[in-house]
């Protein structure tokens, strides 16, 4: 059984549902605008991750919570339908993690984090990173009031990813390609993504991981730049 206490649970229809006045997206930048107000007050760096079921998120936040856990104070949200499997492999480091249940949504929204930020000791942390739920769609129409966007693509889901997911590459600042290991068995060149995403969002950095092994993460940490 999950030891991981502190799940908030989206009520059925709550992601949908939240008294709306006439624009869900309208109603979800509210609350993101307060979520970026709250975290801004406590002088927390929120860093969002969000790419496809087995992109490598999960491995990506906890090689970072690795390198990053002596000289920030972390905590980590953790979206997910239904489990708590990544909270629990995220909670071994040691840090906080508060697991979002969306039950049937695929996506977080503002509302969501907002709670989970409530659950928090806001004083007692200097960096957050919220793991979205497995997607690279509707995420990208989502902030969630982070001040940084991390999208995780791995080789293995073939070359045309970031061409087929233009939304979510617009709005992100950082691009990791993961599983270069993988790269020449998968015959996916690994430059032509990175190229790809350079091509939709000039501004986006790119960084080319291993994140099974820690390979890369110094040049995702450099590209956070905080
Ligand atoms: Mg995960
Ligand atoms: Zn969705």
């Amino acid at each position: 059984m999950s030891n991981i206490k502190d799940v908030v649970k989206a009520a059925e229809g709550e992601i949908f549902d939240i008294e709306l006045e006439e624009n869900i997206l309208r109603e979800n930048q509210r609350l993101a605008n307060e979520n970026k107000r709250l975290l801004a007050k406590h002088g927390i760096v929120a860093i969002d991750v969000m790419g496809s079921i087995g992109a490598g998120k999960t491995s990506l936040i906890e090689k970072l919570v690795i390198s990053l856990k002596d000289e920030h104070k972390i905590a980590v949200l953790k979206g997910d339908l239904t489990t708590t499997i990544d909270a629990e492999i995220i909670r071994r480091q040691g840090v906080e993690v508060v697991a979002i249940n969306t039950g049937k949504e695929c996506h977080l929204d503002a509302n969501l984090v907002g709670k989970a930020l409530q659950r928090l000791n806001l004083n007692d942390i200097s960096l957050l990173f919220v793991e979205n739920v497995g997607n690279l769609i509707c995420p990208a129409e989502f902030p969630l009031g982070s001040q940084r966007r991390i999208v995780v693509i791995s080789v293995t889901e073939g070359p045309y990813m970031v061409l087929k997911h233009p939304f979510i590459f617009m709005n992100a600042d950082i691009a990791v390609i993961n599983k270069m290991d993988l790269a020449q068995a998968m015959s996916i060149d690994a430059n032509k993504l990175g190229a790809d995403v350079r091509k939709i969002n000039p501004k986006a950095k790119v960084a080319y991981t291993n994140c099974r092994t820690g390979e890369g993460i110094e040049r995702v940490i450099e590209a956070l730049d905080f």
